[in-house]
């Protein structure tokens, strides 16, 4: 019997990294997954990795931030299971760049992807939590830069801030026994994915020629000395998305190895 048989997932920005990660160790845990996603080819790759092991999962295109897209993935969570148990927002983007040479439009992208895209994975996901009468769980990925400032990511810091006070707000709103529904937030330190190849440094800053190196962003300290992997936090995104937890919500789940012990 896996920790989360026969519950329904739903993880936004599921083709990589953490988020593949989440969706695989849910479905390799009895769950039937839901995975959303820009690119499409690798969140195919990943959902039929779920069903070559014996798990149920079904990939669908998304950006999360596109509003008309919310209700259409959420009816076709309900037309195929009918409920809706466990919601991850993952999808998440970081951007490079010193506040001075922080252009308006990289701001904007940042608070996009990553504040109005969890929002939105609330606002239209937990209608159909509620449905079961059963509750649910939620997780939304925050990061050790929504517990404390970070040079060089400060767009980011305050969107994943934004993110932390989020998820509590959301615990207060469904906390009643009508709801049941818990929500928690995850905080990532250093994680090695994708993330940290792909982000690009802010347009004014590259303009400005002063780009700000990813390697020493990341060099920031982690104290064991080694990266995390996607797996370390999807462990800890099952444990809340399971019943182990069911005690947790509006709480913070920091996996860093310790960076914010100091
Ligand atoms: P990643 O870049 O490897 O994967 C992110 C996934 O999100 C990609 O598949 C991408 O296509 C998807 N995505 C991006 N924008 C999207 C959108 N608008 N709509 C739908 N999908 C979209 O990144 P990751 O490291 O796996 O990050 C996952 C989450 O963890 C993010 O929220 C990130 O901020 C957070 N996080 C990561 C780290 C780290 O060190 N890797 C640390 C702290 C927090």
């Amino acid at each position: 019997m896996g920790q989360v048989q026969g519950k329904v997932a739903l993880v936004t920005g599921a083709a990589a990294g953490i988020g593949a990660a989440i969706a695989s160790t849910l479905g390799r845990e009895g769950a039937r997954v839901v995975l959303t996603d820009l690119d499409d080819r690798r969140g195919e790759d990943v959902a039929a990795g779920i069903r070559n092991k014996g798990g149920e999962a079904l990939y669908l295109h998304q950006d999360v931030t596109e509003e008309a897209r919310w209700p259409e993935i959420i009816g076709e969570v309900e037309r195929r299971y009918g409920r809706l148990d466990i919601l991850v927002a993952n999808a998440g983007i970081a951007i490079i760049s010193t506040v001075t040479g922080m252009s308006l439009a990289d701001w904007r992208k940042q608070m996009a992807v990553n504040v109005d895209g969890v929002f939105l994975t609330a606002k239209y996901g937990i209608p159909l939590m509620r449905q079961s009468g059963e509750g649910g769980s939620i997780v939304m990925i925050s990061s050790v830069a929504g517990l404390r400032g970070s040079a060089g990511l400060a767009g980011y810091s305050a969107t994943k801030g934004a993110v932390r006070l989020f998820a509590k707000s959301v615990a207060l709103e469904c906390a009643g026994a009508r709801d049941n529904i818990r929500c928690n937030s995850v905080h990532p330190g250093i994680i090695a994915t994708e993330i940290w190849e792909k982000m690009p440094v802010g347009a004014q800053d590259a303009r400005a020629n002063a780009p700000i190196d990813p390697q020493v962003v990341a060099a920031a300290g982690v104290p064991t000395g080694k990266l995390g992997t996607p797996q370390d936090i999807a462990d800890g995104v099952l444990f809340l998305a399971s019943d182990a937890s069911q005690y947790i919500t509006g709480s913070e789940l920091v996996i860093d190895a310790g960076m914010m012990a100091g």
